[in-house]
């Protein structure tokens, strides 16, 4: 069987939000959780979330480049993605956040080959900001980028899913995923309602639990 994995990136991929962070670190913090707050609601789109702050927010590339320096990454990703591919597994992270900061802080991990799916940021010179949406014709109506359509794709050619998140922006991927990996609020939200997941803390839990599932399913491997 061919499997196909999936991983979020801001707080599973990367250790933190890093979205949040560049959001609320150059832009207005309150605006931007009073908008998150709507987003989590149900009560804006997310492309009216990402508009809204890009609207608020200031930053040049050589801040956006200082600033990703500091963002530690999963400790055992790496590891995880050297033995996926090893083993032919291709990764895809698909995120509902921003090319402009994923790209920098992969490229700095050594991990500039992986493929990303996600929004895209544009700086222009005097700091200001363009959010574009190349998904959204085929989101779900709530999400920018949603994760659901990648997962979807994957199965129509046959493969199966393996989806790693940690929180709201990973909801509509649930339904899509053969095998799930959860932490922190989408674990809870797995709990509260009885979705299959198995819990993770970091990338060395993914990549044993993954694995034991591969030898289980197929011994040769
Ligand atoms: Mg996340
Ligand atoms: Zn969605």
């Amino acid at each position: 069987m061919n499997w196909r994995i999936f991983c979020d990136f801001d707080g599973t991929v990367a250790q933190n939000d890093v979205g949040n962070l560049v959001f609320t670190t150059f832009g207005d913090a309150s605006h931007w959780w009073a908008l998150v707050q709507a987003w989590r609601d149900k009560k804006i789109h997310a492309c009216e979330l990402w508009q809204k702050q890009a609207a608020v927010t200031r930053i040049t590339v050589e801040q956006l480049d200082r600033f990703v320096v500091d963002q530690p990454i999963d400790p055992f990703f790496a590891e995880f993605c050297r033995r996926c591919s090893e083993h032919q597994l291709p990764i895809t992270v698909v995120s509902d956040g921003m090319d402009a900061y994923i790209e920098r802080i992969l490229r700095q991990n050594g991990l500039a080959n992986l493929e990303i799916r996600s929004n895209r940021l544009t700086i222009e010179a005097d700091g200001r900001l363009q959010v574009a949406f190349p998904y959204l014709a085929q989101s779900c109506g709530s999400c920018a980028n949603c994760k659901g359509l990648h997962l979807r794709l994957a199965r129509q050619e046959g493969a199966k899913t393996v989806y790693v998140g940690d929180g709201y922006s990973d909801l509509c991927a649930l339904a899509e995923a053969d095998l799930l990996f959860a932490k922190d609020d989408l674990l809870s939200y797995c709990q509260v309602h009885h979705i299959d997941c198995i819990p993770y803390r970091t990338f060395q839990d993914v990549q044993t639990l993954f694995f034991q599932q591969l030898s289980q399913d197929d011994p040769s491997r």
